[in-house]
Order: structure tokens, then C-alpha cells, then sequence
């Protein structure tokens, strides 16, 4: 039997018209072969990690269950990318959209280009939060404990980190009859 894999995948824009980035992001993963969108996050303003002269975030969660195998959804979600004129100069530059794969089941996936859970999961508050809204008390062997435990204890140890300020709520209808793209 071939079974589906559920798969949550982290986005994020910080550059142009971020909102219309995301909506477009979503609607083409909603088109990738045997793949449906199953719950989605609110949509997060947050700030930049890493390279800090950049502007703010656009962040978000959505679970999907799909049969492709991670590697091909990988490929596909960096042609959504290019697709959506992604150019890569430094390392968490500014983006028109990032598409990660934060978990795909419970697998764990250590090849050259991708790694299952993603590497920076736990170390970022702007996955945490939006995972946690949709996906509480999932929890895979990498870690010990739910996402929610894992978000309380990042924010113990961050407890100066802002949290993400929440500027859209998910559709309340069916994602699956979400129609021109508009999840936001
Ligand atoms: P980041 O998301 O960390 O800001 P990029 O989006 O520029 O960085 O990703 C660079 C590369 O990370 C991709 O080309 C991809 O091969 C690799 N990668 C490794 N693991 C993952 C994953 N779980 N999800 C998405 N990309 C991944
Ligand atoms: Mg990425």
C-alpha cells in the first residue's frame, strides 16, 4: 500500500508584496501532484534572524499530506521558489518566498541537499509559534516532547525574543476550495 506522508512546510517572505508571495506559494504546493493542503497557520510578522539588515518577515506553517517522496517534494518546492523569482545571494537573505521542510512524518533524512527535521527547527521562535497553533502535541523521535513543550522551553531560554505578531488568520473554510490563490 502506498501511504501518505504528512508533511509540514515552513514559509516565509520578507521582500515586495509578501503577503501576494505567500498566497501563491500556497496555491502552487496545493497543485504539486497527489498533494493537498491540510491546515494552515495564521500568518506571523516577525523579525530577521541571522543577516539583520532586511526587512521584516511574512512567516507561516502549513501541513500537507502528498505521496511524493521528500526528495521530489524538495525539488518541487525550490521550483516554487525560482518560479516566484527567488534569486539566492547570502545565506537567509532577504526572499520573495522560503519554502523548508520542517518535518516529513517522523522521518529522519541526512543527505548532502536535505535534512529531515530541518536542521534549524527548534532554534527559530518564527517556526515554533506558527507549528505550534496548527500541531501541538505533535512530536517526533529527534525530540523530546510535543511542539508545544518545545516552544515553552525556547521561550524560557529567549525570554527577551519577541513574539511573532499574528496579522492574519487562516481561512475558516475548506483549504481544498480555496479558489485564486487568496488563503490570506
Ligand atoms: P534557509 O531556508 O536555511 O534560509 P535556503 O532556503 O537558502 O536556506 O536553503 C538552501 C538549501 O537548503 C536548499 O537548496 C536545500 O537543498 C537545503 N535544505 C536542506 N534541508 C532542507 C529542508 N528540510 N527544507 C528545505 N531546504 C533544505
Ligand atoms: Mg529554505
Amino acid at each position: 500500500m502506498i501511504s501518505e506522508h504528512e508533511v509540514f512546510v515552513g514559509f516565509g517572505s520578507n521582500l515586495g508584496d509578501r503577503r501576494s508571495f505567500i498566497n501563491q506559494a500556497l496555491q502552487a504546493v496545493s497543485e504539486l501532484p497527489t498533494t493537498s493542503l491540510s491546515k494552515l497557520s495564521s500568518l506571523y510578522e516577525t523579525v530577521p534572524v541571522g543577516y539583520l539588515e532586511q526587512g521584516g518577515f511574512l512567516n507561516g506553517v502549513v501541513r500537507i499530506q502528498s505521496l511524493l517522496t521528500a526528495t521530489d517534494l524538495l525539488e518541487q518546492l525550490l521550483a516554487i521558489e525560482n518560479r516566484l523569482g527567488r534569486v539566492r545571494k547570502e545565506r537567509w537573505g532577504p526572499r520573495t518566498i522560503d519554502l523548508d521542510i520542517l518535518f516529513y512524518g517522523d522521518n529522519l533524512i541526512d543527505e548532502a541537499n536535505l535534512q529531515v527535521p530541518h536542521p534549524e527547527f527548534g532554534k527559530r521562535l518564527f517556526v515554533l509559534e506558527p507549528l505550534c497553533e496548527i500541531a501541538p502535541t505533535w512530536s517526533h523521535p529527534r525530540f523530546d516532547g510535543t511542539i508545544s513543550k518545545l516552544l515553552h522551553q525556547y521561550q524560557l531560554k529567549h525570554p527577551e525574543e519577541a513574539a511573532g505578531r499574528i496579522v492574519a488568520a487562516p481561512p475558516r473554510f475548506a483549504l481544498n476550495e480555496v479558489k485564486d490563490g487568496i488563503f490570506y
